[in-house]
């Protein structure tokens, strides 16, 4: 191999243009590492991106060197179900809860005005709505 072998290049050719460890993504940042820390060893298997932290990181052995090529060799899929398995029951808590909020509105609103006089009313309900905007949260 010539002695200056593009190795950034190849890499970029061959593997996503993210940290191959966390999936950080801005090409300019990133860096392409030697797996093996010789860095005349340019073979595309001794390559892989990571970014100036992860790359650090595994100079260390912080980030081992099975993980950093188990990391790259999987597929980039995002699995959305992990992050959003509670997201259906969240949603149906807060219809719940402002519809609620919304009966109990009604019913203020119509217990004043069954009380007063149509301003009257309005000025006890903005009162009792301001309270009890105070208290959600
Ligand atoms: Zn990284």
């Amino acid at each position: 191999m010539p002695k200056h072998f593009n190795y950034r290049k190849l890499a970029f050719e061959t593997y996503d243009p993210v940290c191959a460890h966390c999936g950080f993504g801005i090409p300019a940042v990133l860096e392409v590492a030697h797996i093996d820390c010789d860095r005349s060893n340019n073979d595309i298997s001794n390559l892989v991106i990571l970014c100036p932290n992860c790359h650090k990181m595994h100079d260390l052995d912080i980030i081992s060197t099975e993980t950093i090529l188990q990391m790259r060799d999987r597929p980039k899929v995002v699995d959305w179900k992990k992050r959003m398995k509670n997201a259906g029951e969240k949603a149906a808590l807060t219809r719940k809860r402002s519809m609620a909020a919304k009966k109990a509105a009604e019913t203020r609103r119509r217990n004043m005005a069954a009380e007063g006089t149509v301003g009257d009313a309005f000025e006890k309900l903005s009162l009792a709505e301001a309270k009890s905007n105070s208290k959600v949260g």
